[in-house]
């Protein structure tokens, strides 16, 4: 494939944007070359600036979830929009759209909406501190929450991605707070529990992890956070903003059964425009500015466009519930035509999977937590990466990201996918 005009375009961006990008992770550092720009997308596919056709495995990291330019999402965007972009003012489309999360998802009286999923973790943390009204918070290496200050210990995503999971310009004083507990360990937890007794406020966790690969939580693993966090008076935060309306209709915790007390959720729930949410019981939000003193704001919260367009994709997905188990069993295709060609070969590797959520770390081992994850995080990965490109498949372009599939993918987009890595598999041994 050429890439011409996209080199062009990202050599421009790099005299104008921090390293040509808007988020690091675009950037393709961790596997070498120029990042792709993308002209357009329509249904399981993005069309480059040099007119390459890739089908795309990260669908917005997340978001597309109904695949691009969904006709019902497009058109209630574009209606939206001749009545005015933003108002600063209560509509009553804001009510609608959270009644409607609040009867997908599991345990939830009310919800917040916010413009990111960075800003749903940051609230969703303070909200737990000014309710417990205590400081600590234990989040897990290789997580990530986005890139609010308190997160960015051991973060994973592009923080990690990037050699930089502790950023500079986070202060001592704000790192003290958050306490480092490892994935799929519930003693590395009890243990901070113990040390810290009295001072956690929450234990915030992606209750399956996207952001080292997708990593799975062990049976009983999020039952136990239950329980200490029940026994310890501490809040359990579950970040769904990759697993949130995508898993199931109600995330993760509808689909492995276990409560969490606050909920984050961003990407799906926006349709693909800037949205984040967090929610939780009415004891809890009704914290919350302007009814407590949690104070928690946003001009462009609840924007009519972002309402309208996470309104119609909430829709349509609780409306068209067979979407999940479709989602389901296109990602079970995959994994197994990868498996095959990868055994068949002989090549050392890992896929982990569940429902839509999806990758592959070429190591030995058992990938179940940062550690193991970071032993796919190699050269064969970059092999990986541009052997999939350049047969016109778009995958993350790191090992520590999951891949998200969209029901617009058809079967023949799967083959293509499995046919491409068979093409070059031999290069990976
Ligand atoms: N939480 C998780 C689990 C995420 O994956 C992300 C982003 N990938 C965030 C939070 C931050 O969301 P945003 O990029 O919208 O700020």
């Amino acid at each position: 494939m050429i890439y011409k005009r996209s080199s062009a375009l990202f050599n421009e961006a790099k005299k104008y944007i921090p390293g040509g990008v808007n988020s690091p992770v675009r950037a393709f550092n961790a596997v070498g070359g120029d990042p792709i720009f993308v002209k357009k997308a329509k249904g399981a596919y993005l069309y480059d600036e040099d007119d390459n056709k890739l089908i795309d495995y990260i669908s917005s990291w997340g978001p597309m979830i109904l695949g691009h330019a969904h006709p019902a999402v497009v058109k209630a965007i574009v209606e939206r929009t001749k009545d005015g972009t933003s108002f600063g003012i209560p509509t009553a489309l804001e009510t609608e759209i959270a009644k409607l999360a609040v009867s997908m998802v599991p345990g939830i009286d009310k919800i917040r909406f916010v413009n990111s999923g960075t800003e749903a973790c940051m609230s969703a943390v303070r909200l737990a501190r000014g309710y417990t009204k205590k400081d600590k918070i234990i989040k897990f290496a290789g997580c990530y929450h986005g890139h609010s200050d308190s997160f960015l210990i051991q973060a994973g995503s592009g923080a990690v991605t990037f050699g930089e999971p502790n950023s500079p310009g986070v202060t001592k004083g704000t790192a003290k707070d958050t306490l480092l507990a490892h994935y799929n360990n519930l003693e590395s937890v009890e243990k901070l529990v113990e040390e810290n007794k009295g001072d956690i406020a929450c234990i915030i966790i992606e209750p399956v992890a996207g952001n080292m690969g997708c990593i799975l939580p062990k049976k009983g693993f999020l039952e136990g956070l239950r329980q200490i966090c029940d026994n310890n008076e501490i809040l359990l935060v579950f970040d769904e903003v990759m697993t949130g309306f995508r898993l199931a209709p109600g995330g993760v915790q509808e689909l492995l059964g276990v409560e969490a007390d606050i909920v984050t959720f961003g990407k799906v729930v926006g349709g693909g425009l800037p949205v984040g949410a967090f929610a939780g019981k009415s004891d809890i939000m009704n914290h919350l500015s302007p009814d407590g003193p949690v104070y928690q704001a946003g001009t462009l919260s609840g924007n009519p466009l972002a309402m309208a367009a996470g309104y119609t994709m909430l829709k349509e997905l609780n409306n068209n519930r067979e979407i999940f188990e479709s989602l389901d069993k296109k990602t079970a295709y995959l994994h197994e035509g990868m498996a095959k060609v990868l055994n068949d070969a002989n090549i050392d590797h890992q896929i982990n999977r569940i429902g839509s959520m999806i990758s592959i770390h070429f190591c030995k081992d058992p990938v179940m937590d940062f550690e193991t994850a970071a032993h796919g995080n190699n050269p064969k990965f970059k092999t990986y990466f541009h052997g999939m490109l350049d047969r016109g498949v778009y995958m993350p372009p790191s090992a520590f990201e999951s891949y998200f599939l969209n029901d617009a993918l058809s079967y023949e987009d799967i083959d293509h996918t499995v046919n491409a890595l068979s093409e070059f598999v031999h290069e990976l041994k």
